[in-house]
């Protein structure tokens, strides 16, 4: 029953993730106007703004004007939901599963704005160094040392990168592997890093390879840093120990 009351906070949460993934790159209020159809502008009353399932009652369209709901937004709610769950069945009800919850839950506005902008903003991850950090304070889950050099080790990354590569990377990508120290420690961080760059290369190179993308287009990089930081999050120990002894050695 706990898991099922989880999930369904996650789909509620996902719901509000949506709002800050279209709004927080516009700089527009999270609270209000309340959200209405970009096709049409009604206010999209209560009923019609049931996370996932008002999706599959309207069948993806406006119940006004028939505008098409973006596929996003019931992934956006689902994969909160999952995500949820599993931090839950990894943490039980303790404080380091509020921490992941609030760790989780900006990996995935991260995502769903670095897909639609190229931007990772400031406004999540500045905070997010703070809030980690406050959050280790607390829990001692990571020792404040190191959380801190965690911080300078997950940003300093990506400024060599971003120095060495004349701007390969932008800074939001710096300021989230800082982010991803703080709340995983300098260790986790790195792994995270690691299985990002992995996860991104391969993605990249099957782009590359079939043909969906140039060699000068830009891929995204943050979606494949949520991807990595989440398995820090939840795996985080064991994938140190893995990396470690050389790769399930
Ligand atoms: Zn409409």
């Amino acid at each position: 029953m706990d898991v099922v009351a989880v999930a369904l906070f996650g789909l509620v949460a996902g719901s509000f993730l949506n709002v800050v993934i279209v709004r927080v790159p516009e700089r527009r209020s999270l609270w209000s106007p309340p959200s209405s159809c970009p096709g049409c502008g009604v206010a999209i009353r209560w009923r019609d703004n049931v996370p996932v399932l008002s999706f599959l009652l309207l069948r993806g369209r406006c119940r006004a004007c028939g505008m098409a709901i973006a596929w996003r937004y019931p992934a956006v709610e689902t994969a909160t939901a999952a995500l949820w769950v599993v931090a839950y069945l990894t943490f039980g009800p303790s404080p380091d599963f509020g921490v992941a919850l609030v760790f989780l839950s900006a990996l995935i506005a991260v995502t769903g704005i670095d897909l639609a902008h190229q931007i990772i903003p400031d406004v999540i991850t500045l905070p997010g160094i703070v809030a980690g950090l406050v959050a280790n304070v607390a829990t001692r889950r990571v020792s404040i040392v190191d959380a801190l050099v965690g911080i300078a080790m997950g940003g300093g990354i990506f400024l060599v990168i971003i120095v060495a590569s004349g701007g390969g990377m932008g800074g939001g990508d710096m300021k989230l592997g800082a982010m991803f120290g703080a709340f995983l420690g300098w260790k986790v961080a790195l792994v995270a890093l690691f299985i990002a760059v992995l996860l991104g290369g391969t993605v990249a190179a099957v782009l590359l390879v079939t043909g969906r993308v140039r060699r000068k287009d830009p891929v995204p990089f943050g979606p494949f840093l949520a991807a990595g930081g989440a398995a820090g999050l939840l795996w985080g120990e064991n994938l140190v120990g893995w990396y470690a002894s050389g790769f399930g050695g």
